[in-house]
């Protein structure tokens, strides 16, 4: 995946710091020494790159459990980490098409459905598997009028898992009136690994820890909740250097529709990063870089390929090839989500194939 990216010759870039996920990973470990900590990679893990990820966590965290949501995805991270003994998860499911690609790569599934779990039955009847059951997401898992029909399969249940839908405002309802449905519901389960929560669950305490945890975002430094959470370090910085620079005089204006417009002389430099590499236009007039350790506003529209900064009041006047970044250590990812109107998930899986994944 990342190996086969191109690299641009000064184009944007974003710098994984590998130690930062791997200290999180220990940082959620530690809210639940009871219980096994597991890496959720999908999406390319979340845009930074899954087999780097997965390779550092199992090398240097002895990680040994794994979320997917594509078969494909864990063929290529059972071949990325090169070892039989990981367990890896599939919430997708199988289809009869991909029940190949189950075995092959001695990928576990996450069954949502009687149909599921009947197909799986007539094929691998006494593979380890688990049970997604629904407590009121109403999107992905088997209703919960259906567990006793696959739960008398007599299928070789391991793992018994749910997800919140709210697990972003601890303080929400839903959080504990889906607690106890599930609670009830995995009695069906007896000697199945219990799991219900993902990054928020985790941080919320210890009811919702249970046997397993199936932490996401925090891994990456993003926060789950709606607020930030300092205990998350951060991972990763989008980078791109200055490439053009032009001062303006009062009344021009900048980039496509003309947004702004100079009230003052004004100087504005031009950044190679743009929404082609993920950067949100939603950005645009709104959102800030950090250059030279000042902070620039966005002066502008985002187009495909440049983002223009107006840069008058740094005392560091920047130069050509001085490096702006967008989030990272100076600038925290969830403050720029937010001005962007997103949250630090979409920031960092919307991040564009040109964008090199580097990894420190
Ligand atoms: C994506 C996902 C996770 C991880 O969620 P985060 O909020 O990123 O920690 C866990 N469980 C399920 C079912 C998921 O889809």
């Amino acid at each position: 995946m990342s190996e086969e990216r191109n690299t641009i010759s000064r184009g944007p870039w974003v710098d994984i710091d590998l130690n930062a996920v791997c200290a999180n990973f220990a940082m959620i470990r530690n809210q639940a020494p009871g219980a096994e900590t597991a890496a959720v990679v999908k999406c390319d893990a979340y845009g930074l790159g899954m087999a780097p990820i997965a390779r550092a966590l199992a090398e240097r965290e002895q990680c040994s459990t794994f979320f997917v949501v594509y078969p494909e995805e864990g063929a290529a991270l059972r071949t990325a980490l090169n070892s039989a003994d990981a367990t890896i998860y599939v919430f997708g499911g199988p289809l009869s098409e991909t029940l190949p690609l189950f075995d092959r790569f001695s990928l576990t599934p996450t069954l949502n459905t009687l149909e599921e779990a009947t197909l799986w039955k007539q094929h691998f009847p006494n593979t380890p598997i688990g049970v997604h059951i629904d407590t009121g997401m109403n999107r992905r898992g088997a209703h919960i009028n259906d567990v006793s029909a696959i739960a008398n399969l007599g299928l070789n249940v391991v793992m018994a898992m749910s997800h919140l839908a709210c697990a972003s405002e601890p303080d929400h309802p839903m959080n504990q009136s889906q607690r106890a449905m599930y609670l009830d519901a995995t009695n069906h389960f007896p000697g199945a690994k219990l799991s219900i929560a993902s990054s928020g669950g985790a941080l919320m305490g210890s009811d919702y820890h249970f046997d397993l945890l199936r932490p996401g975002i925090a891994l990456y430094g993003g926060t789950p909740f709606t607020k930030d959470d300092k205990r998350i370090a951060p991972v990763a910085a989008l980078r791109a250097p200055v490439v053009q620079m032009r001062d303006l005089a009062p009344g021009e204006t900048v980039g496509y529709s003309a947004t702004f417009t100079a009230t003052r002389p004004t100087r504005i430099a031009t950044i190679a990063l743009g929404y082609g590499d993920g950067y949100p236009r939603s950005g645009a007039n709104r959102a800030c870089a950090s250059i030279n350790g000042e902070r620039a506003p966005i002066a502008g529209a985002v187009s495909m390929d440049f983002i223009t900064l107006d840069v008058t009041d740094l005392k560091n006047p920047p130069k050509l090839n001085d490096i702006a970044e967008f989030f990272g250590p100076n600038l925290p990812i969830f403050d720029v989500a937010q001005n962007c109107g997103m949250v630090p998930y979409d920031l960092l899986t919307g991040l564009g194939a040109r964008v090199d994944r580097r990894y420190l």
